[in-house]
């Protein structure tokens, strides 16, 4: 059910983009998660793991659904190998955390051998021809 997101009155993104009401290139969904890409990655690939249901951080959940999203990441960090066979699985659970969209959310960052992946790094948009290509790479199980 789409909620209202952290400012009050706009609608929560992630709620959204979950119902279709907002664009993203989505690379899974099943009845209870959603995949899609990130608008501004850390690195090429950077995948957003959510939950359809809306909650602000994992313990909000009702257990089936954390378990759904744990299912989900285990098929997309497979997917994720053959981009690049190193990465990070985070969740920012809280601002103080680095959370600015409180739906519930996971980040898988593919690893490319950058010296320390910690580091704040820019971030460019996604490219439009780069997500089409990646949805084509990260589409299929
Ligand atoms: P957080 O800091 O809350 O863990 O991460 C939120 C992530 O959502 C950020 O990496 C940000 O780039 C991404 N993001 C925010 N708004 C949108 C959006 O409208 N579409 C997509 N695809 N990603 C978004
Ligand atoms: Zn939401």
């Amino acid at each position: 059910m789409p909620r209202a997101g952290a400012e009050g009155g706009k609608p929560c993104v992630f709620c959204e983009i979950v119902a279709h009401r907002a664009p993203a290139h989505i690379v899974y969904e099943d009845e209870s998660t959603v995949a899609f890409l990130d608008i501004f990655p850390f690195t090429r690939g950077h995948l957003l793991v959510v939950s359809k249901r809306h909650g602000a951080r994992l313990t909000d959940l009702p257990f089936e659904d954390q378990m759904a999203l744990i299912r989900t990441l285990d098929e997309m960090c497979r997917r994720v190998e053959r981009l690049a066979p190193d990465y990070n699985l985070a969740l920012n659970a809280g601002a103080a955390a680095g959370q600015v969209v409180f739906h519930v959310h996971f980040h898988i960052i593919p690893r490319y051998g950058e010296a320390n992946p910690f580091r704040a790094s820019t971030r460019p948009r996604l490219s439009p021809t780069d997500a089409e290509a990646l949805v084509g790479e990260l589409s299929s199980s």
